[in-house]
């Protein structure tokens, strides 16, 4: 049992500032390559999230009746401060989720895009003009902020996710409560600091952080009026579920399960990569990491499994300052569940082409560390197929044809992401118009959004209408209202009529 009186203590970010965890409960933050608990994180009871509510609704009408220029250039500033940092925020983030430096750069640079499109808010926050829809009348709708929002975020993403939910709720004059992840509070906790430093009034950015207490009392809150949630599908259901009980508007994004379809005139070894990096990368922690290589024909299979048995036994994986292929899973527990899944598969009848279990992959052994697993023969219904793995054990379901493959897609409780590698046209039109997912590739390994395009999944990967990036977060964040008005002199005819308005 770890001594946490001999680690940081974080703290919740109210108000303006950092302030100390009153509840008395706390969780543990491990630096999962070395597997040493480095900080402590306060978990908020309902009594502080009520308080940190409150300090946001206070905050809102100012910010709300700022021009939206003036918002803009202090998320411009904030912006410059993230590039600016980004070495700080590298650090921060290998140290709490054990990402590769490469890694987080590109979380970083992912994430700038969310910023950018927020710092488009005047553009995006415009409305509809009609001149003469009745006598005398022009209409318009204008977007308005909600007021105080709340965004609860997964582990895998310290900075990009966050970002992502919160750059344009901010920027289109919202109060934005963040519960972080409890297992990466602080890159979170860091960013605060800098909102600050780039002119958003006290307030207006919060962090929470909490485990479900904390969640719990943002979706019971009425103050609060939406709920931008992302993390596993349970949780996620949970979240849709009690948000719209309680009437808030919800997008909830769950988990993944992404095949990379491949087609027999593909360029395998160019798939060969595609598939490790997609599959593999960041530990296969990533909602849009590659989990299902889906060969057509039994000899593309074949001839790919030869040439990724050797390419997956030479990955490197290790700490951050080892510059590995990947590094740690989250936790000792994480690590524990994907190893039982690996022996379940085996149970149920797959065959090991790589097995990662007990290899002495590192001389660090008290990292969470797991050499890559890649199973062959892996059927629908297996636990290793339908259920999210978060952690580097791939699949390889055999197909027959591409009518087979998005028949199989198509029937899976998930639907994030999905990609095909192949030269013929044809067979890439069919699957991206056929297939019931919501982001979809072709020959591209990972096919997430750019951040000025919406992103989110179907089916059981996203609970409720809205997006994590994209224009579609200025919809999201903001109340349509619509004005008809007509001014008429009195000298004109103003008749009463009790007929229904009609032009
Ligand atoms: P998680 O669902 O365990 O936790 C996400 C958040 O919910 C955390 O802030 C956590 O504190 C909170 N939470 C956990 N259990 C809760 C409960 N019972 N009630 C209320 N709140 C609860 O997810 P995670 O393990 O942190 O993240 C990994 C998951 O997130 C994976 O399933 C991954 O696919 C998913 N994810 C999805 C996307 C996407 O865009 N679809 C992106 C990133 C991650």
């Amino acid at each position: 049992m770890t001594n946490l009186t001999e680690v940081k203590e974080l703290t919740h970010f109210i108000g303006g500032k950092r302030i100390n965890g009153k509840s008395g409960r706390f969780s543990e933050v491990f630096n999962p390559a070395t597997g040493e608990v480095i900080a402590k994180v306060p978990l908020a009871s309902k009594e502080e999230v009520k308080e940190a509510v409150n300090h946001a609704k206070a905050a809102f009408p100012a910010w709300r009746n700022l021009t939206v220029a003036k918002r803009a250039e202090v998320v411009i500033n904030f912006r410059g401060l993230l590039v600016k940092n980004k070495d700080k925020i590298i650090e921060l983030i290998c140290t709490e989720s054990g990402k590769t430096e490469e890694d987080a750069l590109g979380e970083i640079t992912r994430g700038l895009e969310s910023v950018d499109l927020a710092i488009n808010a005047p553009h995006l926050m415009k409305g509809e003009y009609s001149v003469n829809v009745g006598g005398q009348i022009n209409a318009y709708s204008a977007k308005y902020p909600l007021g105080v929002v709340t965004a609860i975020s997964p582990f895998n993403f310290p900075l990009m996710v966050p970002l992502a939910q919160t750059s344009m709720a901010v920027a289109v004059g919202n109060a934005v409560i963040l519960k972080a992840s409890e297992r990466v509070p602080m890159t979170s906790l860091y960013i605060s600091e800098l909102w600050i430093e780039a002119g958003l009034p006290d307030g207006i950015w919060t962090v929470v952080n909490g485990d479900k207490v904390a969640v719990d009392e943002l979706l019971e809150n009425p103050a609060v009026q939406a709920v931008s949630f992302v993390g596993s599908t349970p949780v996620a259901r949970y979240i849709y579920e009690t948000g719209a009980k309680y009437g808030k508007r919800v997008v909830a994004l769950g988990g993944g399960k992404n095949n990379m379809v491949v087609m027999p005139d593909a360029d395998l070894e160019q798939v060969a990569h595609a598939f490790i990096s997609a599959g593999y990368g960041a530990a296969s922690q990533r909602c849009m990491a590659i989990s299902t290589l889906m060969p057509v024909g039994q000899e593309t299979a074949d001839r790919l499994v030869t040439i990724l048995k050797e390419k997956i036994d030479n990955l490197k994986v290790g700490p951050h300052t080892e510059n590995p292929d990947y590094g740690p899973v989250i936790s000792q527990q994480a690590k524990k569940n994907i190893l039982k899944a690996i022996d379940r598969s085996v149970e149920e009848g797959a065959t090991l082409v790589c097995d990662g279990r007990n290899q002495d992959i590192t001389t660090n052994t008290k990292g969470f560390f797991l050499a890559p697993t890649l199973l062959d023969h892996v059927k629908p219904g297996m636990e290793i197929y339908e259920e999210e793995v978060f952690g580097p054990v791939r699949n390889i379901v055999r197909t027959d044809s591409l009518e087979e493959a998005i028949q199989l897609i198509n029937e899976h409780e998930l639907g994030n992401g999905v990609t095909i590698f192949t030269n013929d046209g044809l067979a890439a039109r069919k699957l991206t118009s056929e297939i019931d997912v919501g982001m979809v590739g072709v020959n591209v390994p990972i096919p997430i959004p750019v951040g000025f395009h919406n992103f989110a999944g179907f089916k059981g990967s996203r609970f409720g209408e809205g997006h994590m990036f994209g224009p579609d977060q200025a919809r999201f964040f903001t109340k349509t209202k619509v004005v008809s008005e007509r001014w008429i002199h009195p000298s004109e005819e103003n008749a009463m009529s009790f007929a229904f308005p009609s032009n």
